[in-house]
């Protein structure tokens, strides 16, 4: 969409029906927050922002509230500066628009824990060496019933039929009708949907762009997603795990990185075309995941949903076309390698805030690029079927063990800065002590409606 001016946007608004817009960020909780103003103060507030408390870079899934060293307390206020680039109208949401926004101090400095500057950051610096990538987030949810028959906060399928299965395509068949049609006013471009295996999960893809547009994208989907759930009556679950012990909802992300033009994973003389640098960045990937687990599954019921034999690849190694390596190498058809070759990061669920995964694997790749790093040996088969002692690490099993990983890890801890980082980590101890005790029923119930 071309670039309009905020006067421009506002007429265009008003004309066509918007009475006001939504300026949404994803806190550290990976919660969408929001402020709304009508549409005849876009203008406003984007010249001066919107006030917010920095307060909500501690706030928890409950919305219960936590503090840490930078940041915390009732005291100072942000401004939330709209992206007019990304505005969309809602078609979902008759008389919505929406639009992402940075989060400035009042002096106009970027606010250090803002999320989406950070990713904005790291493309930045990754721009300085040449490099730009490409990703897109895959959306897994849960479509349930609501009122009486889902018995308050119960997760009850939307849709009956086997996994994969036409039947719920038919059975579904105006929802995706109207998701679909209402993502393509949205101009989203969507690659494909599909029936996913847990009763009442679906799946989306979209097509790959920049990191951050690839966030702000999620943020969107995920919204027009909940708005035409709604409209039918029915609700979306994007939770890691929605029924403890069935497959969960994953986020995958798939990357590639480009270097004057070129697909750095394809091409190349190593192993399945990937360059030198490819693979350098590949293998700062696969030793980052423990660390980044914190980031990409990083609630208390990811650790649910991250265990073998469920796709959710829980173990720390790479395999092309390998479902239960975290890192799956994608090299595309016989003929797409130069525009398809991409790597799948599988451990990354629906409860993550996009902006911290995107800028987190953007500063690792790029730390990594020019470390001339060598894979391991690639697994070939589902990890959990070799001889214990053959298997490849696990993930962190628990989100204590996540954050351990993340507070010893310099990439990251340098990449995000000590205030993001440490009201990051703040929330994942507090959420921890939040579920502390509590059975995996109670954790999906208290989580399932949240994300
Ligand atoms: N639902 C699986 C997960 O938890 C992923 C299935 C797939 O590979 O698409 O990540
Ligand atoms: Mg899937």
């Amino acid at each position: 969409m071309a670039a309009r001016s905020p006067q421009e946007w506002t007429a265009e608004l008003a004309a066509t029906g918007v009475n006001a817009v939504a300026l949404t960020w994803v806190d550290n909780a990976g919660i969408t927050r929001v402020k709304t103003v009508p549409t005849a103060r876009l203008e406003h507030a984007a010249r001066w922002g919107v006030g917010m408390s920095p307060v909500f870079d501690v706030f928890c899934v409950d919305d219960s509230i936590t503090t840490s060293t930078h940041i915390g307390g009732p005291v100072g206020d942000l401004r939330l500066f709209p992206d007019l680039d990304a505005l969309r109208v809602l078609a979902a949401l008759p008389g919505w628009a929406w639009t992402p926004v940075n989060r400035l101090r009042q002096d106009r400095r970027t606010h250090p824990a803002c999320q989406r500057s950070f990713a904005q950051r790291m493309v930045q610096l990754a721009e300085v060496d040449g490099l730009s990538f490409r990703m897109a987030f895959e959306i897994e949810w849960f479509v349930g019933l609501t009122g009486p028959e889902a018995d308050g906060g119960d997760a009850v399928p939307a849709c009956q039929g086997p996994a994969y299965g036409m039947t719920r395509v038919v059975e579904l068949g105006a929802y995706v009708r109207d998701l679909l049609a209402a993502l393509a006013e949205q101009g989203v471009p969507v690659d494909q949907f599909h029936p996913e295996y847990a009763a009442g999960q679906l799946e989306l893809s979209t097509a790959a762009t920049d990191p951050v547009s690839a966030a702000d994208r999620l943020v969107l989907v995920r919204e027009t997603i909940r708005a035409v759930s709604q409209a039918h009556g029915l609700r979306a679950s994007f939770a890691p795990v929605v029924v403890p012990g069935a497959v969960g909802n994953g986020g995958h992300v798939h990357l590639s990185a480009w270097l004057s033009g070129h697909n750095l994973l394809a091409g190349g003389p190593g192993r399945y075309g990937l360059t030198g640098r490819g693979e350098s960045m590949l293998a700062g990937l696969l030793a980052a995941l423990p660390a980044l687990c914190a980031i990409s599954a990083p609630s208390v019921p990811s650790y649910l949903r991250l265990v073998p034999q469920r796709w959710a690849a829980p173990y720390q190694c790479w395999g092309r076309e390998n479902r239960e390596a975290a890192l799956r190498l994608v090299t595309g058809t016989e003929g797409s390698q130069a525009t398809a070759a991409n790597a799948e990061v599988k451990c990354v669920d629906g409860s993550a805030n996009p902006y911290l995964v995107a800028g987190a694997l953007v500063a690792i790749a790029t730390a990594a690029a020019d470390r001339g790093l060598k894979l391991p040996p690639e697994v070939t088969v589902d990890p959990a079927t070799l001889p214990p002692d053959e298997q490849p690490p696990r993930l962190p099993r628990s989100l204590t063990d996540a954050v351990r990983e993340l507070d010893r890890d310099d990439v990251l801890g340098t990449a995000l800065g000590e205030p993001l980082l440490a009201a990051l980590l703040a929330v994942r101890r507090a959420e921890v002590e939040l579920f502390k005790g509590q059975t995996p029923e109670q954790v999906a119930a208290a989580s399932r409606w949240k994300y």
